[in-house]
């Protein structure tokens, strides 16, 4: 028994617990020396989530969330009053004029969409300043020739490339804006890129120059993966539009499907007409049964959140501890909930998926085996067990098998299970004989 055992209220053993999960005496004290040097981060991770845990409630309180918004509505779903009063939720908690969360917006992709092809028209230039945008988003934006892409409607699309060391590119970026610019798109999270992710504070910078080039240009940002990392949102330091998904950061584990496009009235009432039809806008659509998740989820999200930071930063600790190259480092302050680690090897990246599999509360028996994808040049792993399908604020691990065999960890619904995620890992790189401890 180790001193931190012996601090449990009746003496209950926890090395003893993790043992019966699988996890070795030897995986455990590594990890206990490890979490020793990330007080400062955790913290800061904590001070991030009080503030964030004050703004939702302020906003629930502001529009007297009762239990008649939990109500379920059938056919039209007008005078959806939860359905209303929960975009009034969102708008009041990402300061914004105007909100559309709604379970009819099916996925991110689809809230980006929505937003992008509400908002432009023919003739219209689409501007990414920050290179390219999320794989999803080519064939939306008709990159790659896609049915029914903006491109096919006469909208173009122009990219101002980041430099080689991560930053806007501001020359390029003046360059390209002309009097056809009327989006701009800025992605918060790097994703599954190799770029950084940015901070608010940057984003800020650069809607500030993009509108200083052209005041009437319409800044979006695509805050997916971002939502409750930080305590601003975009939309505190000058962007028009937010948009996210439902089974990322802000349905807090709980929201079983849906989007958000949050941001002017105008642009809002646009993505409305779009979403259902011209003339019925927000009026229809119901609430499918989901409003009391939507609100709880939200309400969870900020410590949600902070519980897949926790997570992603013990990861990068652990194997920056054994040498592997981690992004973002362990110390450095977090823009959004993805880490990524090198493991150099086909093994290494089974192994480490295995162990997230294995620490799954469904689907834990399963054997992740890499496998070839539509759309990937390579084989891809994925490990994921969860109650929601695809969701990636709940604990998972994927990457596509080639060099440099970097494995992308996200989520984790509380602290402690994500913990488990990273010592599972670790027992299985360990038992492989792929790392000494
Ligand atoms: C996940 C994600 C998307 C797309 O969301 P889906 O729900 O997978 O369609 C777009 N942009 C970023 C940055 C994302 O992380």
């Amino acid at each position: 028994m180790n001193d931190f055992d012996k601090t449990i209220p009746g003496g209950a053993d926890r090395s003893e617990a993790y043992r019966r999960l699988g996890i070795s005496d030897k995986v455990l004290s590594f990890a206990d020396a490890v979490l020793q040097g990330l007080g400062e981060q955790f913290a800061r991770i904590d001070a991030i989530a009080e503030y964030n845990q004050a703004k939702v409630l302020g906003a629930m309180q502001e529009h007297r969330v009762n239990a008649t918004h939990f109500n379920p509505s059938t056919g039209y779903g007008y005078d959806d009053e939860g359905r209303d009063n929960l975009e009034r939720v969102y708008a009041a908690c990402f300061h914004t004029e105007s909100a559309l969360v709604r379970p009819q917006i099916t996925c991110g992709t689809h809230a980006l969409a929505l937003a992008l092809s509400a908002n432009l028209r023919p003739g219209d230039e689409l501007l990414s300043p920050v290179g390219a945008p999320y794989d999803t988003l080519e064939e939306v934006i008709g990159i790659r020739p896609s049915t029914g892409s903006l491109a096919e409607y006469g909208v173009s699309y122009r990219q101002a490339d980041l430099r080689e060391d991560g930053s806007f590119d501001y020359d390029a970026i003046k360059n390209a804006i002309d009097e056809k610019t009327k989006l701009i798109t800025i992605q918060r999270s790097k994703g599954y890129a190799t770029r950084p992710s940015f901070s608010v504070a940057q984003i800020g910078e650069l809607i500030a120059f993009c509108k200083a080039c052209k005041p009437d240009v319409i800044c979006m940002v695509d805050n997916c993966y971002g939502e409750f990392v930080e305590t601003l949102e975009p939309t505190d330091v000058g962007a028009d539009l937010i948009v996210g998904s439902l089974i990322k950061n802000p349905g807090g584990g709980l929201a079983p499907t849906g989007g958000y496009v949050c941001g002017r009235k105008d642009l809002i009432e646009r993505c409305a007409y779009r979403l259902t039809a011209p003339g019925l806008g927000r009026e229809v659509g119901i609430n499918m049964g989901m409003l009391s998740l939507f609100y709880e989820g939200l309400f969870l999200a900020p410590t949600v959140v902070q519980s897949a930071v926790k997570g992603a930063v013990f990861t990068a600790a652990c194997y920056e501890k054994l040498g592997y190259r981690v992004v973002p480092g362990s110390g450095e302050i977090r823009r959004d909930i993805i880490q990524a680690v090198e493991l150099g090897s086909r093994e290494a990246m089974v192994a480490f998926c295995r162990g997230i599999q294995a620490a799954a509360p469904v689907d834990s028996y399963v054997t992740p085996e890499p496998w070839a994808m539509p759309g990937y040049d390579s084989d891809v792993i994925m490990a994921a067990g969860a109650f929601n399908q695809g969701s990636s604020i709940e604990l998972s691990a994927d990457g596509p098998v080639r060099p440099p065999y970097a494995v992308y960890y996200q989520g984790g619904l509380t602290w402690y299970h994500a913990k488990l995620g990273v010592l599972m890992s670790l027992q299985k790189m360990w038992e492989a004989g792929l790392v000494q401890l």
